[in-house]
């Protein structure tokens, strides 16, 4: 089976160009994703770098792997930071885009001047790489990754298939987000067909550490209810973590907790970082995460953003504030008949 075609009309082309980029390019491979990595970057990048590996490429992925995905990638698979560029190298952008120089990681990628593929499926994409596969229309960039690797001519693996079969799952929160199309199940099927671990990952990926559990009956304490519960909000600060002795990335899940709320058509979780403020949204009902995060100088997709706002919590938490409240006049919740 071969790639779909999709909402994008040079989407094959624009999957071919990529491939060619990437297999003529005599030099190493530099792949990287967005700070932050989450299991569609992790996946991304473990498929697309293991794919042009088993063509005899060299690759450097530089990704910081959070705990909570370390069981996937193999012992000197991925380094954490690229500190110097090979010489003649390719740079390969995956689920960020690659303009977005604050949140592509792993390099610093401000002076690189060589050739730049992009694979990402962010709204907010400016499209300028020299080769791009950007389709909003893939809920993950995983999606995007399984067809390069078909038009590399790769010899599918199941250890190939399973990290963009992880980058699937999270994406799509297990196929169950309105963001799925009949072509995700087109691709996932693919991706099984070729022996992705489904039953491995998710039994990997629903463990949770002690310090998740001690830092959320934290995080819960904080927790408040806006605009007749349509929007609910908690926050989590330094001091939270070190008495529950757990790390930022234990921070990650929990907005998809908050979302889960009845009648809420908005979720936000507040990573206060002293300095400046992490914003995480995510929305339904017709609002858009995104115009709240854009409002605020972030991006992301229409129901699930993030901005960074930098000032200290008690100057960024009005700013979000007056970005709700615009976006809930712009929406007006719908009575029910
Ligand atoms: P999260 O809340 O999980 O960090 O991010 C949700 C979505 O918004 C992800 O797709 C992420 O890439 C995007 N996002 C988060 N923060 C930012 C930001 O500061 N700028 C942009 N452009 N996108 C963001
Ligand atoms: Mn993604």
């Amino acid at each position: 089976m071969t790639a779909q075609n999709s909402g994008t009309p040079d989407y094959l082309q624009d999957v071919q160009h990529v491939a060619r980029c990437l297999l003529d390019h005599p030099g190493p491979i530099v792949v990287l994703a967005h700070e932050n990595p989450d299991g569609d970057a992790l996946g991304s990048v473990l498929g697309l770098t293991r794919a042009l590996r088993s063509l005899g490429k060299t690759v450097v992925a530089a990704l910081d792997v959070p705990r909570y995905l370390t069981f996937l990638p193999q012992p000197g698979e991925l380094i954490d930071n690229l500190e110097q560029w090979p010489a003649d190298a390719l740079l390969a952008v995956l689920d960020v885009d690659n303009n977005d120089f604050p949140r592509v990681a792993g390099a610093d990628v401000t002076g690189f001047s060589g050739p730049v593929v992009n694979i990402d499926h962010h709204g907010t994409n400016t499209r300028k790489a020299t080769a791009g596969v950007v389709d909003p229309t893939k809920p993950a960039a995983a999606m995007m990754v399984a067809d390069v690797v078909d038009a590399l001519g790769v010899a599918w693996t199941e250890d190939i298939a399973t990290p963009l079969m992880l980058g699937m799952l999270t994406d799509t929160g297990n196929f169950t987000f309105d963001s799925v199309t009949p072509d995700t199940f087109l691709t996932a099927a693919r991706l099984r067909g070729y022996g992705a671990r489904m039953g491995w990952l998710t039994d990997n990926l629903r463990q949770h550490s002690r310090s998740y559990y001690l830092l959320l009956r934290e995080v819960l304490g904080t927790l408040e209810f806006r605009h007749d519960g349509q929007v609910i909000l908690a926050r989590v600060d330094q001091a939270m973590l070190e008495r529950a002795s757990a790390s930022w990335e234990d921070v990650e899940s929990y907005v998809s907790l908050l979302r889960s709320a009845e009648g809420s058509r908005l979720a936000v979780m507040i990573k206060d970082y002293g300095e400046r403020v992490k914003f995480s949204l995510r929305s339904r009902g017709g609002l858009s995460a995104q115009n709240i995060a854009v409002a605020l100088g972030g991006g992301g997709h229409v129901p699930a953003a993030g901005a960074t706002v930098n000032e200290p919590y008690a100057v960024a938490r009005p700013l979000l504030d007056q970005a709700i409240a615009a976006e809930l006049d712009r929406v007006p919740q719908t009575i029910p008949a």
